[in-house]
């Protein structure tokens, strides 16, 4: 039976970072359970864009630095691997790496960092929607990988952890075409797990010392929980994660879809957690996206009730005060519904899939997630950002 660690970490000074590292591995067993000498290990962190550690929006690069120096411990070589949003080149990585920190750490630690932009095909029996699928190819050919997520919430899946992190196995730009192609939650969620199951991480490192609060996964507020989660399992630690910040598992696409799957438990009481009394620690007043029922409806049944989705669903709201025209949430959009005119964007909110991409890359924070005020006060019960 696989179990959670949950390890108080208050800040994040080198050393401190990586005792609680260290403790919340040797709670699960230890890592030299987990790496044998001679081993490439790569390490995935959450870089979703380039912004500063103190953003909250990317794992904590004395995180990763902690656990690079503890898979070197035992003898294993790490090399950091990530995609994160926009094109997937060197330059990208290069400007990513430098922008979260990672580049400093790297040095200082001895770790690899990725540049070999090439990726594979991989045949992906558990999969459900994908049985195959194109990956990046410095992942594949790791001997273990270490998902480290950061704690935070997500405008479209409203949270985002261990499973969700692995996205960031599909190269750059190729993201788009998942959000197009399954653009209802649940077929989304599907696809961040068979994902998540083509590459398997065999460790998940959790980076909850800051998490983040409200507009996640780039432009919320971060939030300080001062722990650290570790599991061989992504199910259970974002179960635990889940419950720790107040949210209903339900509620998550991805662990509820877990579940009809058989991955996931459908209690946290099913799970074992070690270190932290979980349920003492849960926070109660920590904020979501707007977020409700009818969010999560169909496209067939939107088309359905036409008018309906667009007045009750939450919408990017954009903010051109705060833009700088850099036409990124252009780009980004998958169903292409922002247009540039005259340096500032225009979007078609009736052919929006609300997949809250223009969101999670605008690096101005210039778009939020707002739901009407009509709606807002007709939906009650969510604790969000908004009401
Ligand atoms: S990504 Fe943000 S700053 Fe850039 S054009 Fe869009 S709204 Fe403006
Ligand atoms: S406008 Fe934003 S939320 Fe709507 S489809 Fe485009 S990227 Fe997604």
């Amino acid at each position: 039976m696989s179990s959670v660690s949950i390890v108080k970490c208050e800040n994040y000074d080198r050393e401190r970072v990586l005792e609680a590292v260290r403790k919340a591995f040797d709670l699960i067993g230890g890592i030299k359970k987990y790496i044998k000498p001679g081993m490439n290990v790569a390490l995935k962190p959450n870089l979703l864009t380039r912004k500063s550690p103190d953003s909250a929006a990317t794992v904590h690069p004395e995180v990763v630095y902690a656990v690079g120096v503890l898979v070197k411990e035992a003898g294993g070589h790490p090399k950091i691997v990530e995609s994160p949003g926009g094109p997937y080149s060197a330059a990208m990585l290069k400007a990513v790496y430098s922008g979260c920190g990672i580049t400093k750490i790297a040095k200082e630690a001895g770790i690899e960092l990725n540049y070999d932009t090439s990726i594979v095909d991989i045949e992906n029996p558990e999969g459900l929607y994908l049985k195959k699928l194109t990956v990046l190819k410095p992942l594949v050919d790791a001997d273990f990988i270490i998902d480290l997520p950061k704690l935070k919430t997500h405008g479209q899946m409203l949270y985002t952890g261990a499973i969700k992190n692995m996205f960031g196995a599909i190269p750059g730009t190729e993201k788009a075409e998942y959000h197009l192609r399954m653009h209802h939650y649940r077929d989304f969620a599907n696809t961040l797990i068979d994902i998540y199951l083509s590459v398997k991480p065999g460790l998940v490192l959790m980076d909850a010392v800051t998490a983040m609060e409200g507009m996640g996964p780039s432009n919320g507020t971060p939030r300080d929980l001062g722990l650290l989660l570790a599991s061989d399992n992504g199910f259970d630690l974002d179960l635990a994660a889940a419950t720790l910040i107040h949210i209903n598992p339900e509620w998550i696409p991805v662990l509820a879809e877990g579940v009809k799957r058989g991955y996931c438990k459908d209690s946290v009481d099913l799970i074992q957690v070690v270190g932290e009394d979980l349920k003492s620690r849960i926070v109660y007043d920590f904020k979501t996206p707007p977020y409700d029922t009818l969010h999560r409806i169909d496209f067939t049944q939107r088309s359905l009730f036409g008018k309906a989705f667009q007045i009750f669903t939450p919408y990017p709201r954009f903010h051109l005060d705060k833009c700088i025209g850099c036409g990124i949430c252009s780009k980004s959009c998958p169903p292409q519904v922002i247009q540039m005119e005259d340096k500032l964007p225009r979007v078609d909110l009736n052919r929006c899939i609300r997949c809250f991409c223009c969101q999670e890359l605008c690096p101005e924070g210039a778009i939020d997630i707002k739901r009407r005020l009509l709606a807002a006060k007709w939906l009650n019960g969510r604790k969000t950002t908004d009401n």
